[in-house]
């Protein structure tokens, strides 16, 4: 039991900023709270804006689902 508790305890740390957090707080990413959200932020403006790394990220996806599922057109 205790063997378990301190393993939930580990600290990771965060990608981006390096900050150390208990595993469970980073993303699947290896990203703190802060950062994912931050990110988050980033690629909605990204979006909005139409122009950045995640819009192009995101238009490659749509693209890619849209040939996939293109059986309609
Ligand atoms: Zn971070």
């Amino acid at each position: 039991m205790l063997k378990i508790l301190m393993k939930k305890s580990e600290k990771k740390a965060c990608k981006v900023c390096g900050k150390l957090y208990p595993r469970d707080f980073l993303s699947h990413r290896g990203l703190c709270p802060d950062c994912a959200m931050r990110n988050m932020r980033q690629a909605i403006l990204q979006l909005k804006r139409k122009r950045g790394p995640y819009y192009e990220k995101w238009l490659r996806n749509v693209m890619r689902a849209r040939k996939r599922g293109g059986k309609n057109e």
